[in-house]
């Protein structure tokens, strides 16, 4: 089991709903549709949270495909 962090910098997300839509477990949007961090702790511009589960290669794959290039996965 990996321990990783998740952060969106959610200054520049384009609410296009790719994340949340394909990983609803780890992303869901806010009343904007701006993408936030399930469970973690949000701010107007910021997004992250942790998690020790075994999908931080989906994770990463979703976050490769975020146009706005926003999203960034860190082992812990
Ligand atoms: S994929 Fe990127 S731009 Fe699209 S909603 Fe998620 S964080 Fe925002």
């Amino acid at each position: 089991m990996v321990k990783y962090k998740i952060t969106i910098n959610r200054e520049e997300c384009i609410a296009c709903g790719l994340c949340y839509s394909e990983d609803p477990k780890h992303f869901e949007s806010d009343d904007s549709d701006i993408s936030k961090v399930v469970g973690g702790e949000t701010t107007e511009d910021l997004s992250e949270g942790e998690f020790d589960d075994e999908e931080i290669e989906n994770v990463r794959e979703i976050a490769s495909e975020c146009p706005a290039e926003i999203i960034h996965v860190t082992e812990e």
